[in-house]
């Protein structure tokens, strides 16, 4: 993207049939626009339109004539509803290409959920060239931004920002915190610092809660809470005035030290695997995974990570109850009578593990991610972890709601904690 400019008006483009049929709570739009304010970026119109080619277009241009930026959330899903990659292309002028990365990223999104890529899921992947892609740690759809010329009679060399961004929250707002929001911050008159405070382990409303007067009071740094998954962070924006001026954010990263002590497993950018390899790496540990019902979706969540390859020896996937026994070593007696999804289970499957691959530290996973507990009284989301190193194994227990995949993410991000706190 070679031109740049400083982005002073917004308009916000919701996209979706549910919304204008009140099926669901336009979110997105409330999240944008006050993130819009915090960068200082006008907001001076939100729309909220149905998945209709024509419609589309014709605001998507309107919206691009009016400002120097139109954020685009919904409709980036797989299926033929799914139009606003295409309805933007058009408007710029551009035509979609595969993005390869996107492409890979995608396929590898299905083989972690143990699932093939269904055929239309490639449409996620094209892309109009030159355009900045952001990836979705969340989700499979990638966002993207490009320019688009928007001429009018007042200004006859306009050109306006597209952003595209996936529908679900949860995908949307962790990319825009992460990926949009700084090019924002470049392309804006003001300057901005920011730092991120990261938590594990305490949800979003309790954390809201324990810093409720810091955000009350704020004006500048401002403060702003996100959840996703399982996990928790706090952006703090500090808008600079002047060249010289004081450091805002380090009292107020103080104080939430105070207030959140060791739910705080990062000050900055990394994810909590990354300061989970740093950890292991910095003291040149290894790691290995016994993984039940997560089956190597830790070990495949680490990987992501570069290097990972001179902490992480290897893993076992021991679905089935004979494949604990034999490989791991679970004893026949805590399989009958505790059940595999049991404390004493959790803890010979880590012990075992570590002996096999012969690793420094070794972290199971056996639980019920449901929807159906099969044989057993035990309820869906029951979880035991354990992690097993030279001074002894220690076993977590957590009972998790959600869906199947919620369980088993969310296990996995426990099984990441349970190492930081371990080291950290
Ligand atoms: P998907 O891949 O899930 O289809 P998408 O990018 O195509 O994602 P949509 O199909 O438009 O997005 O929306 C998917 C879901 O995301 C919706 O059912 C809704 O739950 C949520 N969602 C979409 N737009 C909004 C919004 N503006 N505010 C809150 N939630 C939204
Ligand atoms: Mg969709």
């Amino acid at each position: 993207m070679s031109k740049s400019h400083t982005i002073r008006t917004a308009e916000i483009i919701c996209v979706g049939t549910e919304l204008l049929m009140g099926q669901v709570i336009n979110s997105n739009a409330n999240f944008l626009a006050s993130e819009l304010v915090s960068l200082g970026i006008s907001s001076y119109r939100q729309i909220t339109i149905g998945d209709n080619m024509q419609r589309l277009r014709e605001q998507i241009l309107a919206s691009a004539k009016r400002s120097d930026l139109v954020v685009i959330t919904g409709g980036l899903g797989p299926t033929s509803d799914d139009i606003t990659m295409e309805a933007a292309a058009e408007v710029a002028g551009k035509q979609l290409e595969l993005h390869d990365p996107s492409y890979e990223h995608i396929k590898q999104y299905y083989r972690r959920i143990c699932r093939n890529m269904p055929q239309n899921n490639i449409k996620q992947a094209m892309i109009p060239p030159e355009s900045i892609v952001f990836i979705n740690k969340n989700g499979t759809a990638p966002g993207a931004m490009f320019l688009c010329n928007a001429s009018t009679e007042d200004d006859p060399v306009h050109q306006s920002y597209l952003v595209l961004l996936p529908g679900p929250p949860s995908e949307m707002r962790p990319m825009f915190l992460e990926q949009v929001r700084p090019f924002l911050e470049k392309h804006n008159s003001a300057r901005f610092r920011t730092e991120f405070v990261r938590l594990y382990g305490i949800g979003e409303s309790a954390a809201e809660e324990r810093v409720k007067d810091l955000i009350d009071a704020q004006t500048n740094p401002t403060i702003a809470p996100y959840a996703s998954e399982g996990e928790c962070l706090f952006r703090i924006t500090q808008r600079i005035e002047s060249e010289n001026e004081a450091d805002l954010i380090s009292p107020i990263v103080d104080t939430f030290k105070e207030r959140f002590g060791d739910y705080i497993y990062e000050i900055g950018g990394r994810s909590l695997k990354e300061v989970v390899f740093d950890l292991l790496f910095e003291r040149k540990m290894t790691l290995s995974f016994a993984e039940s019902c997560t089956a190597g979706m830790a070990s495949s969540e680490f990987v992501d990570v570069p290097g990972s390859s001179k902490v992480l020896m290897g893993s076992i996937v021991a679905y089935d109850n004979n494949v604990k026994e034999q490989l791991l070593g679970v004893t026949a007696d805590v399989l009958t009578d505790m059940g595999s999804v049991s404390r004493e289970c959790a803890e010979q499957m880590a012990e075992g593990c570590r002996k096999l691959l012969n690793t420094d530290i070794a972290v199971s996973i056996t639980g019920i991610a449901g929807p159906t507990a099969y044989g057993t009284n035990k309820p869906v989301g029951l979880v035991y972890l354990a992690i097993s190193d030279k001074n002894g194994t220690e076993v977590s227990e957590i009972n998790l709601s959600g869906n199947r995949m919620r369980v088993r993410r969310v296990s996995v991000l426990h099984a990441f904690n349970m190492i930081r706190k371990r080291l950290q």
